[in-house]
């Protein structure tokens, strides 16, 4: 490859983005800030999906009683199509992530992950922040109105339908008639 431009580079998914909190935990109340530049597979939800660009964003993670707290945001790209008129439409905005990682995470409670060997799996963290970002039906606009009338006329798609329809069966009889006749 001669162009090495970083738009031209091409970059794989990032496997692994793990981080290791036993330092951090030593002390209570510690923090350290982590930037987050991840490339995910693509996210897919009914009318958008995730860019092929890197998430990027920035989380503190701070040491608290049996874990950690990471709190911060993501900068999720996204593009998809408009739910009234169907255009392309993509945008881009921040979602939060506020999670708790705690040794011996009481089961029932979602928003608590289980800590495993001091290491918390940014990618995991990340993915999941974005699928919960992606718009579920975006609008181009707010005041979109649907489809562009001249680009999709409905009379045309009424008649294209007519054109396409079995004859009308009475006319066939009247068909028969005139056979006969
Ligand atoms: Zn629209």
């Amino acid at each position: 490859m001669g162009v090495s431009t970083s738009e031209n580079h091409e970059r794989k998914p990032t496997v692994k983005h793990e981080i290791n909190v036993a330092d951090l935990r030593r002390r209570l109340g510690e923090r350290r800030v982590i930037p987050i530049d991840i490339l995910l597979p693509r996210l897919e939800v009914v009318a958008s999906h995730t860019t092929d660009h890197p998430v990027v964003g920035e989380v503190t993670v701070e040491s608290i009683e049996r874990g950690v707290t990471v709190t911060g945001h993501i900068d999720l790209g996204w593009e998809g199509e408009c739910r009234r008129c169907l255009e392309p439409v993509s945008g881009r905005h921040p979602v939060e992530i506020m999670d708790i990682y705690q040794v011996g995470a009481p089961g029932d409670v979602d928003e608590i992950v289980e800590l495993v060997d001091d290491m918390i799996d940014l990618i995991t963290m990340v993915r999941d922040a974005a699928l919960l970002g992606l718009p579920l039906a975006p609008l181009c606009r707010e005041d979109c109105t649907g489809p562009d009338p001249d680009r999709y006329p409905t009379v045309t798609e009424e008649q294209l339908e007519a054109s396409e329809r079995p004859p009308d069966p009475r006319w066939a009889a009247l068909g028969d008639l005139d056979l006969r006749n």
